[in-house]
């Protein structure tokens, strides 16, 4: 259940992309990126231009992807996908761009992932649409530079700070996705239950939607086993009390934490006295990179009130002390 998609099922797969908005209109959060990428769609397809490239970045299961799709189709345009760790060599991506038709998106995910010499390539094809292609090897060698049709890059990162300033600095737009409140959230999931079928109410939906870590694809996997859960163990109609028994069988954290979350809290405040304590000594003793805690764990942590960024490093909150059943320090004049 985590926010990333490694280890999905064929069958997960389907039922991810039945459950994917289509259009600008049928997707939920992130309003203030959607009303921009809006206005970018078209006003390039009034011009009948591609769109300038767009770079999508934030936590895994947000909806990049989705977005991705839904701006290919509000383009009218086609869209082909790759990932940067499956982009072997320049030719790889020459295969791509090739093939291309004028206007259409190809998306890139894990983008921070690219090999240096593809991502040198890819230079040129997004400045200029041009790309270079060597004709045969040793002596006979030459290149020969194609013309490509113009097209949108969208580069998906969970790690925005990996990007390289000449790769980013291509990107025209550029929008940071942010975890979805329990409001939202508890839409999605009511929009996801009628998709499936699957009666449900309001504080149903609001339970499995406040225990999701701000993220759509964890509400949906959530909803999927509490489904299984009114189906076996009730009448098949979701309501809180469902939920509930749903949720603490697979043992979902009351606060949505996922186990690397609870990590870091517990290492702060156990080994470190609760802080202020430096991100790469956190990371060193969660094992993680520090890279991957500042990008994916503790906007969260922070959003939701348990941890603490200060001049002197990270703060274990209060709510965090509470949240791990710790007694907090008593601070006096707090
Ligand atoms: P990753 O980077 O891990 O691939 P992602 O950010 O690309 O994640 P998506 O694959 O787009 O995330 O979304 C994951 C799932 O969550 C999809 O099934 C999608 O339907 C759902 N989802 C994401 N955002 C929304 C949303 N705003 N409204 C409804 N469903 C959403």
């Amino acid at each position: 259940l985590k926010g990333s998609n490694d280890g999905m099922t064929s069958t997960d797969k389907e039922i991810e992309r039945a459950l994917r908005p289509l259009s600008f209109e049928d997707f939920t959060g992130q309003a203030k990126i959607l009303e921009n990428l809006e206005v970018f769609v078209r006003a390039a397809m009034q011009r009948g231009e591609a769109l300038d490239h767009v770079l999508l970045h934030g936590p895994p299961g947000l909806g990049k992807t989705t977005l991705s799709h839904i701006i290919a189709n509000e383009l009218n345009a086609g869209i082909k996908m790759t990932s940067g760790p499956v982009l072997d060599k320049p030719s790889d991506l020459a295969g791509l761009l090739t093939n291309l038709q004028p206007n259409d998106v190809l998306f890139i995910d894990e983008i921070h992932r690219l090999n240096p010499i593809v991502e040198e390539y890819l230079y040129s094809a997004m400045e200029d649409y041009k790309i270079d292609i060597m004709l045969d090897s040793g002596p006979n060698a030459r290149t020969v530079q194609i013309k490509l049709n113009p097209f949108t890059l969208i580069g998906a990162t969970t790690r925005a700070g990996m990007l390289t300033s000449p790769l980013r600095a291509r990107f025209g737009i550029s929008s940071r996705l942010e975890y979805y409140d329990a409001k939202l959230l508890t839409t999605i999931v009511q929009r996801s239950a009628a998709i499936l079928g699957t009666p449900i109410d309001e504080a149903g939906a609001y339970e499995i939607a406040r225990r999701s870590r701000g993220t759509p694809r964890i509400a949906n996997n959530l909803l999927r086993r509490t489904r299984d859960f009114a189906q076996i163990k009730g009448n098949g109609y979701i309501n809180v009390d469902i939920a509930e028994i749903a949720l603490s069988a697979l043992e979902v954290d009351q606060n949505g934490l996922d186990e690397m979350d609870n990590r870091i809290l517990m290492t702060i405040i156990d080994k470190f006295k609760g802080g202020p304590v430096g991100l790469s000594t956190i990371a060193t003793a969660c094992g993680e990179e520090s890279e991957t805690i500042e990008e994916v764990y503790e906007p969260f942590l922070i959003q939701e009130g348990f941890l603490k960024r200060t001049s002197r490093g990270r703060e274990a909150t209060e709510r965090a002390y509470i949240h791990l059943g710790i007694v907090p320090p008593y601070k006096p004049g707090e």
